[in-house]
């Protein structure tokens, strides 16, 4: 598998933001971007083995339409557990909507041909109906959380509800609503949403991108535990910036920056995954920079 350069487009960094420069470019990856191999890494990102097999790791899933890939950087058995974080993200969060938005699957011509909609009927009761996919009314929900408490100097707290946390809610209101009288229904629900779970997979894809960036040895890691066990409060990595701007961006899947905090050692990597529909950036806190 020989390396090649993916002709991404850059976006212009904000060098004035609070949360400290950029480090290196910032990556806006459309439908077009090309695949990118990384320089194998020949030990497991996580926890480090490098007991042979190990297998390559998209940065981004590439069910999210994620080009960029480190070889050899993930043993099997915590490609497993990353593979559920993603798979429960994938199918049950985001499902219908990668369907509809026409995002890459790996199983293209398996894709189903129908969507179950969780609605709610006039009597007050609930379920499911089985649409074709063309026919679903796309909605994406995201949780805003306020910034990561690690930044803040908080304490942890797992388990814990996030205060300040709200709701970032995505979807087409005219096919909602044409969709609600056709079928007679009073409400539609989006996908089930766990936001512990898509908080591992923004700390996973950040991990990851650290190491593209700066390389394995090239920082202290803080969020392996939370990717492989969960063990942290959503909020202690990953945050997003209060009043912060959030440009649409039309045509990108994500976008990918890694910045360092202004006045800690520590390496911060932005996340914007579904770019394209406005979604919130969060923030994550991967780790302290070590001493090169
Ligand atoms: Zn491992």
């Amino acid at each position: 598998m020989g390396a090649h350069e993916g002709k991404c487009p850059p976006v212009e960094a904000c060098a004035q933001s609070s949360a400290g420069a950029y480090l290196g470019t910032v990556v806006r990856f459309t439908s077009k971007s090309n695949t990118r191999n990384y320089p194998p890494v020949g030990q497991c990102i996580y926890c480090r083995t490098r007991e042979e097999p190990l297998k390559r790791e998209h940065i981004v899933p590439l069910g999210l339409g994620g080009t960029h890939v480190l070889p050899k950087a993930s043993c099997e058995c915590c490609e497993r557990i990353t593979g559920r974080l993603e798979g429960y993200c994938l199918q049950h969060m985001w499902g219908a909507l990668r369907g509809r938005a026409g995002f890459p699957s790996r199983k293209m011509n398996k894709r189903p041909k129908t969507v179950a909609v969780s609605v709610e009927h006039f009597d007050g009761s609930s379920g499911l109906i089985d649409v074709p996919v063309e026919d679903y009314p796309a909605m994406l929900g995201l949780p805003v959380f306020p910034a990561a408490r690690v930044l803040k100097q908080l304490p942890d707290e797992p388990n814990a509800p996030v205060p300040g946390a709200r709701w970032w809610m995505w979807y087409e209101e005219d096919k909602l609503r044409d969709f609600a009288l056709r079928h007679g229904v009073r409400k539609v629900h989006s996908q089930n949403i766990r936001p512990d779970v898509f908080s591992r997979m923004l700390v996973k894809i950040a991990h990851a991108k650290a190491v593209s960036e700066i390389g394995v040895d090239g920082f202290t890691p803080y969020g392996v535990d939370f990717i492989l066990r969960g063990s942290a409060g959503m909020n202690y990595l990953v945050g997003c910036w209060a009043n912060q701007e959030e440009p649409e961006m039309e045509h990108a899947y994500h976008v990918t920056g890694i910045r360092e905090h202004p006045r800690t050692p520590m390496i911060l990597i932005d996340v914007r995954l579904f770019a394209g529909l406005g979604a919130p950036t969060y923030h994550v806190v991967v780790g302290t920079k070590n001493a090169t």
